[in-house]
């Protein structure tokens, strides 16, 4: 069965490809030849994920999932949240962002913040959701090397260390992306869609 994964991102679809049962050919956007932008303009995590999973279904007539991710701050109440990839302005510079969110949260005293991710899997023009989460806290300074985004302010609970110092295995393991993904590779296991 041939499913989408409504990213460009080569990598990212060769790391899933490997968990999932072999009657699932994974393809990719590019792969579909799917280079328009897609629309990505709900207000929320689950919106967006369902509005990309499903414009692939629709426009190719092919069972996709999508996934979207924010970064949700308690004393910003929740920004940067749907908006992660933006805050600082449209082209998406994760220094500025964690800049952006350095300054905003200089005098207060709560920095915990959690990362959420929803996926939407449409198989037959019915959507599911799978999400993951983790806790942790936003840093005074950015350290680290590892990850991207928001990756070197951002400490998981339990750890003295930020997702861009720790190990990306660790991170898989701990994280918010991590943990939706295994929920959607455990339900597609146990479809039995005919190959
Ligand atoms: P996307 O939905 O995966 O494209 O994520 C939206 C934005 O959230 C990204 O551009 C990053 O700024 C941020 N983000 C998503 N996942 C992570 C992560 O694992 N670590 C740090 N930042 C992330």
């Amino acid at each position: 069965m041939k499913l989408v994964f409504a990213t460009h991102n080569q990598n990212k679809l060769k790391e899933i490809q490997k968990l999932l049962p072999p009657f699932i050919n994974l393809v990719s956007l590019t792969d579909l030849g799917c280079l328009e932008p897609i629309p990505e303009t709900a207000d929320t995590l689950k919106g967006n994920a369902k509005l990309k999973a499903d414009y692939v279904y629709k426009t190719y007539q092919l069972p996709c999932f999508a996934d979207d991710t924010g970064l949700l701050v308690d004393a910003l109440n929740g920004a940067p949240g749907v908006y992660s990839a933006r805050y600082a302005g449209e082209e998406n510079d994760a220094n500025a962002n964690m800049d952006k969110l350095l300054t905003n949260l200089k005098d207060k005293a709560d920095r915990s913040a959690s990362f959420k991710t929803v996926i939407a899997l449409n198989l037959d023009n019915h959507t599911l959701f799978f999400k993951g989460s983790v806790k942790g806290e936003i840093t005074k300074v950015k350290n680290g090397k590892n990850g991207f985004g928001y990756d070197p302010i951002f400490k998981p609970e339990g750890f003295d260390k930020t997702f861009a110092e720790l190990p990306l295995k660790v991170k898989n393991q701990i994280g918010h992306r991590g943990k939706a993904f295994s929920k959607l590779i455990s339900y597609l296991n146990t479809q039995h869609v005919r190959p």
